[in-house]
């Protein structure tokens, strides 16, 4: 508007000089001065009243993605044909880190003339979020009932709490296939989905568990009683009564046996457990031969034989001459399964050992007696005092002769190798069980020393205890019979 005043002042100021030079008859100067003056007034206006000029650099419109570094491009300016960018003034600011739309102005003001540009930049989320299944993408359960869904992990590049925006859904396609689709969409609208397909089939068969324990251990020739196993399915729920079992024991040779339990579920699919059984071989078990001389005896014997009945253990009991009163015992002792054989009909060292005729009489007197009374005819005997005794050195080499005799006339000799003590040393049924339990040995035959003579209540206050431990300790408790190995001291007379 100034510029206008003023180029008017100037046009009527060249008009009056125009006409003022040609009062003076100089009008073509007059023309030329007027038209210079013009220009003159054209060119200074110009110069002294164009304002600054500003320029953006880049976009007027620009969009970045949040939280992605941003350079503002900045604008520039000239002013009189000068580059004044420096002095250019900016207000607004970008914050990436924040979703929206920001102003940045630029401006210059030269001579109180001031230029404009204006930008606007637009912070926008536009990235999908990442979400990807736990497991497999394809799985086949059992049931939808059983079925655990492992769910899925999700994450945004700005949303933090996309966790909570994430909507699930269960289709139903038919032919038993589930599809689970999980969908993230953050708060700027970014959506992405993943698929899992579920297919129902029943392939998981049942589990088998054993009664009693996976390894078994029965000794040879003993009874094998099958604890059995039991199945569960996870569909069909107990199965038991479909278990059915390969593999079997054969107790008389020692040995590994595999036993396995087979259990069907409603879909055929087969579960099966195994068990191993063991024979252990008698002598690698140990066997105790529990032992009992100088009987029967009311007050003693009868217990013995409850306790042996008790705990279904074998004994055998080297006796001596009896009565009627107690030939019941005899009776019972081979009723009872157990073992009879002969000590002697007679105990007197001083009369027995006094020639081998005496000592034959003295076997043979009681073999016949048990004959009489039970019809077992024994050749199963002990020497008073053990073949290993010294009373009776009143009789040099006695027992160096009646070793090979008692064998050449078919009997068979035992003599011990675990002494209990309870005839002499031991003084309490403790120190029965400690000597017996202490002497014997896995590997081997053990002949166990015990007495049942009248009074003897050491032995049979121990005796349950000594065959918990054999039973606790893997060791074979078992009768002597014409097949057990003689155990056999040596001779010292
Ligand atoms: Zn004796």
């Amino acid at each position: 508007m100034k510029y206008i005043i003023i180029f008017g002042i100037m046009f009527i100021s060249s008009i009056i000089l125009f006409f003022t030079l040609r009062e003076f008859k100089k009008s073509r100067i007059a023309i030329i001065a007027s038209i210079w003056v013009l220009v003159l007034a054209f060119i200074g206006g110009k110069y002294f009243f164009e304002k600054p000029i500003i320029n953006l650099v880049g976009h007027e419109k620009e969009t970045i993605r949040v939280l992605n570094p941003y350079t503002e491009e900045g604008a520039n300016a000239q002013y009189h044909f000068q580059d004044v960018t420096e002095d250019i003034e900016k207000t607004g600011e970008v914050d990436t880190a924040t979703l929206g739309t920001y102003e940045i102005e630029y401006s210059i003001t030269k001579d109180k003339k001031t230029a404009k540009v204006k930008r606007v930049v637009e912070v926008i989320d536009d990235v999908e979020p990442v979400i990807t299944l736990k497991g497999e993408e394809n799985v086949i359960a059992s049931s939808m009932e059983l079925y655990v869904e492992p769910g899925y992990d999700v994450s945004d590049n700005f949303d933090k709490t996309i966790n909570e925006k994430v909507t699930e859904e269960l289709v139903e396609l038919g032919n038993n296939i589930y599809q689970k689709v999980y969908t993230a969409t953050d708060d700027s609208g970014n959506k992405a989905s993943v698929t899992r397909k579920i297919e129902i089939k029943d392939i998981v068969p049942p589990i088998v568990s054993l009664y009693g324990t996976g390894v078994e251990n029965v000794y040879q020739d003993g009874t094998y009683n099958d604890s059995w196993a039991y199945a569960n399915d996870d569909l069909d729920g107990d199965v038991s009564d479909t278990i059915t079992v390969s593999g079997s024991v054969d107790t008389s040779k020692p040995g590994m046996y595999k036993i396995t339990y087979y259990a069907k579920d409603k879909s055929g699919n087969t579960g099966s457990a195994e068990r191993t059984v063991q024979v252990i071989d008698k002598e690698q078990a140990g066997t105790v031969y529990l032992t009992f001389d100088d009987g029967p005896s009311t007050t003693i014997t009868p217990h013995i034989l409850d306790i042996l009945k008790e705990e279904n253990v074998k004994a055998t009991f080297f006796i001596l001459n009896y009565s009627d009163s107690t030939e019941y015992l005899v009776k019972r002792i081979v009723n009872e399964g157990h073992t009879i054989a002969i000590h002697g009909y007679s105990h007197d060292y001083y009369t027995i050992y006094k020639s081998e005729e005496t000592y034959m009489q003295n076997l043979s007197q009681l073999r016949e007696k048990i004959k009489a009374s039970t019809g077992v005819d024994t050749t199963i005997t002990r020497f008073p005092g053990g073949s290993s005794n010294e009373v009776s050195s009143y009789n040099p080499g006695i027992m160096t002769r009646l070793v090979k005799r008692v064998i050449d006339e078919g009997y068979r000799y035992y003599d011990w190798n675990v002494s209990s003590g309870d005839a002499g040393g031991a003084s309490s049924s403790e120190a029965v069980y400690q000597n017996v339990t202490s002497a014997l040995k896995h590997n081997r035959s053990n002949v166990v020393l015990m007495h049942d003579f009248s009074g003897n209540t050491k032995t049979l206050n121990a005796l349950k205890d000594i065959i918990h431990y054999c039973k606790n300790n893997g060791f074979v408790i078992d009768k002597i019979t014409t097949d057990t190995p003689m155990i056999t001291h040596r001779v010292a007379n």
